[in-house]
C-alpha cells in the first residue's frame, strides 16, 4: 500500500505542475496529493496501530476529496463556494479529533469520515450528472464511474461501521482494511480511474482554450482572419450542398487613420473594438464575423440574400453612428460592401474569392460615394435597378429597414 500511494502522490505532484494552466485541474491535482498523502498515513497507522495517525489520515483524505468536488464545481463554472466548504471540513475535522479520544474513537471516526466521503460522493456525482450532457468529454463519465464506485463502498463502509458490535481498535479505510480483496482493491481502482478521468478532462479543457484562442482575434474578440477563412469555406460547401443564399458584408471604419494619427494608436484601437462589439452585437448566432486585417470586418450570413443582408448593414450603420470618437469630435462610421454568393460549379476557394472581391468592389464603390453607407455588389453588376444600390446616410431611423428575421 505504501508503495502505491507513494507512486500516487509522485503521479499527482507532476500533475499539479502539468496543469497548471486549468484552475479546476490544479484542484484535481492538489485533492490527489492530499488524498495519496492521507493515504500514506493511513497505511502507516494501520501497521503501526496508532489511531491519532489514522484521524489525521481520515480526516485529509476528507480534506483531498473535498478539493476534487470543488475542482468539478469550478470546470463546470459554478459557484465553488470555498468559505462554506472549509468552514464544513474544518468542523468534520474538529469533531474527528474531538471522539478520537473515546473509547470507540476509531470506529466513530470511521463512521464520520464515510459519511463525509459518501456525501461528497454524491455532491460530484450530482454536479456530473447535470453537467455533463451540455458538453461532449471522454473525462467526465470515467470521473462519473470513478464516484458512483466510491459511493457504494464508502455507504457499504458507513454501513459496516453502524452495525452494532462494530470493533474497536485503528481507524482504517477500505484499502488498509482486512475485509478481502475486493473492498481493498474496488477503492484503489476508483481513485486510479478518477485520476486519469479529471486530467483527461483538465487537458480538453487547455486544449479547447487553446483552440478557441487560436481562432479569436485578440484585439476585438471576433474571428481571425484564418479562422473567417475556414467558415467562409465551410459556409460555402453548404451553398453549394443545400442552394440557399449566403451573402457577404465587408465592413471598413471610415477615416480610421485620422483617429488614430490624432488621438493615438490606443485611442484607434478602443474605436476598434467598439466597432466590433456593434458588429457582433448586429450579427445573428448563425453568421461568421471576423476581423480581415487593420480596421476591416467581414461578416458572412449563410440563409440570406442580398436583400436580407442590408437590414443587417442598417443595423451596423446605425449602431456604429453611436460610437463618439475620442475628444468629442463627432461620432464613428463605417462603410459597407455587400455581396450575394453566385456562380457557378467552382472550387469552394474560388467562389468564396469572388464573393469577397464582389463585396470589396462594392465597398470600394461606398467609400467613392461619401462613406457611411452601404453598397450591393448586385446593383453594380447590373443585376438590381441602378436607383437601388446606395443607401444614403441620412435616411431617418424610421425608415431604415428592419432587422431580418
Ligand atoms: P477610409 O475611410 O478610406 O477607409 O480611410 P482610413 O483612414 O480608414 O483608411 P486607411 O486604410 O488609410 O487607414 C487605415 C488605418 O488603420 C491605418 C492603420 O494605422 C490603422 N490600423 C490598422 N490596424 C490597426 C490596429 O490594430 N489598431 C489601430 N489603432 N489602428 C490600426
Ligand atoms: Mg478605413
Ligand atoms: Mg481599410
Amino acid at each position: 500500500m505504501m508503495v502505491v500511494f507513494s507512486s500516487m502522490l509522485l503521479i499527482a505532484a507532476g500533475l499539479v505542475i502539468a496543469l497548471r494552466a486549468s484552475e479546476a485541474g490544479r484542484l484535481w491535482a492538489f485533492g490527489h496529493v492530499v488524498a495519496s498523502a492521507a493515504g500514506l498515513a493511513l497505511a502507516a497507522s494501520a501497521a503501526a496501530g496508532t489511531q491519532h495517525l489514522a484521524t489525521l489520515g481520515a480526516g485529509a483524505y476528507i480534506i483531498g476529496w473535498l478539493l476534487n468536488y470543488r475542482g468539478v464545481r469550478v470546470y463546470y463554472s459554478l459557484a465553488a463556494h470555498p468559505v462554506p466548504l472549509a468552514v464544513a471540513a474544518v468542523s468534520v475535522l474538529a469533531l474527528m479529533v474531538t471522539m478520537a479520544g473515546r473509547a470507540d474513537g476509531a470506529t466513530v471516526v470511521l463512521g464520520i469520515a464515510y459519511g463525509s466521503m459518501a456525501l461528497i460522493s454524491l455532491a460530484t456525482l450530482a454536479v456530473l450528472l447535470r453537467a455533463s450532457p451540455g458538453r461532449r468529454s471522454i473525462g467526465a463519465p470515467l470521473v462519473l464511474a470513478a464516484s458512483l464506485v466510491h459511493l457504494v463502498t464508502q455507504l457499504a463502509g458507513l454501513s459496516k461501521v453502524l452495525r452494532p458490535g462494530a470493533g474497536a481498535g485503528t481507524t482504517t479505510l477500505f484499502f488498509a482494511s482486512p475485509d478481502g480483496w475486493v473492498w481493498a482493491l474496488a477503492p484503489l481502482v476508483a481513485v486510479l480511474l478518477g485520476l486519469f478521468g479529471f486530467t483527461v478532462m483538465a487537458m480538453e479543457q487547455i486544449i479547447a482554450r487553446n483552440e478557441s484562442g487560436a481562432r479569436m482575434d485578440a484585439l476585438t474578440g471576433l474571428l481571425n482572419r484564418g479562422a473567417l477563412e475556414r467558415a467562409a469555406l465551410g459556409l460555402v460547401s453548404r451553398w453549394q450542398r443545400d442552394g440557399l443564399p449566403l451573402s457577404c458584408l465587408v465592413i471598413d471604419i471610415d477615416y480610421f487613420k485620422q483617429v488614430n494619427d490624432t488621438f493615438g494608436h490606443h485611442a484607434g484601437d478602443a474605436v476598434l473594438r467598439e466597432v466590433a462589439h456593434a458588429l457582433d452585437n448586429s450579427r445573428r448566432a448563425s453568421d461568421a464575423a471576423g476581423r480581415y486585417g487593420g480596421e476591416e470586418f467581414c461578416i458572412l450570413c449563410p440563409h440570406t440574400d442580398e436583400q436580407q443582408a442590408t437590414a443587417l448593414a442598417n443595423r451596423i450603420l446605425r449602431k456604429v453612428r453611436a460610437i463618439p470618437l475620442p475628444g468629442g469630435e463627432g461620432y464613428a462610421s463605417v462603410s459597407i460592401g455587400v455581396s450575394q454568393l453566385r456562380g457557378g460549379p467552382g472550387s469552394k476557394e474560388a467562389l468564396w474569392r469572388a464573393l469577397f472581391a464582389d463585396a470589396d468592389r462594392a465597398l470600394y464603390h461606398a467609400k467613392q460615394h461619401g462613406r457611411d453607407r452601404y453598397v450591393l455588389a448586385s446593383a453594380m453588376l447590373g443585376i438590381l435597378p441602378a436607383q437601388m444600390p446606395v443607401q444614403m446616410p441620412a435616411v431617418p431611423e424610421e425608415q431604415m429597414m428592419e432587422p431580418a428575421a
